[in-house]
């Protein structure tokens, strides 16, 4: 069953996703050669609490910590650990937080130092097939015309788009209706109307669409052991248009990126 939220919860819902925004922002400052993806956690967990909300992911069906931590093969879902992060990995992280009753969960994937051109170019496509189907989130639109865009988008680039795992509905729960795969058919699914909200995220690959899970019972990584990028925002539709509730501004002032990629999905100006 899909929620429709009013406006004011969906103004909740903005202040639930800003303060995984600010978390992700504070993180991106800290990740470097060196650090581990344990210490990370123990930084975005305070930072949650401090803001006043609960980690979204910790005890999330038994997830063990606050952040989602997937270098490079990983795809998502993976497991902080004491391991160092090295010079050119990519790391994404993924993080969630409640607040007033309501969910935010977005994710970025993170260069560490220096990486090479081609895990670059795969950052820059999956970010930007972000976009591309949060543009097609709007009223009278259906699931696959989100799923398409971003499945065009990489594909067409000579990227695998991950299957089994997909974008979703978002509020009082971590992920409600409807299902938002990376993948579709135009015209096909559920139609999105006023008041929907959703994760949008896609988890593309460098190689093959193919993965495999460890016997951690969480890790996804890729079959071909190249890298992977998963980029998350959470979306409603306001005014029958796609409204971000989540931002990588925070990431970008942190990183220097000079970005307008987020202003026309916007209609309330961001006060950094
Ligand atoms: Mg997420
Ligand atoms: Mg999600």
């Amino acid at each position: 069953m899909i929620t429709i939220k009013t406006l004011e919860e969906i103004e909740l819902m903005r202040e639930s996703a800003l303060i995984v925004s600010k978390t992700l922002g504070m993180l991106a400052a800290e990740v470097k050669p060196g650090v581990s993806t344990l210490q990370l956690d123990t930084l975005a967990e305070a930072f949650i609490r401090d803001h006043g909300a609960e980690p979204g992911f910790l005890g999330l069906y038994d997830f063990p910590n606050t952040l989602c931590m997937s270098p490079n093969a990983q795809v998502v879902h993976g497991i902080p650990n004491k391991d160092a992060l090295v010079e050119g990995d990519i790391i994404s992280i993924d993080c969630g937080a409640l607040k007033n009753g309501f969910y935010g969960d977005h994710a970025y994937t993170f260069e560490v130092g220096e990486i090479d051109p081609e895990t670059k170019k795969l950052l820059e496509v999956t970010k930007q097939s972000l976009y591309e189907g949060v543009g097609q989130f709007k009223a009278g639109n259906r699931v696959g015309d989100v799923g398409y865009a971003i499945q065009k988008y990489t594909e067409d680039r000579g990227y695998g788009v991950v299957r089994e795992l997909v974008g979703h509905g978002l509020g009082r729960v971590m992920h409600e209706d409807p299902e938002m795969p990376n993948y579709g058919k135009r015209g096909r699914g559920k139609k999105f109307t006023e008041g929907m909200v959703v994760a949008i995220e896609p988890m593309i690959n460098m190689g093959t669409k193919s993965i495999n899970q460890l016997n951690d019972g969480w890790t996804i990584l890729t079959k071909d052991g190249k890298p992977s990028a998963h980029f998350e925002h959470d979306v409603a539709i306001v005014n029958g248009k796609p409204e971000l509730l989540s931002t990588f501004k925070y990431i970008d002032a942190a990183l220097g990126i000079q970005t307008d990629a987020e202003d026309e999905f916007r209609s309330v100006p961001l006060v950094l």
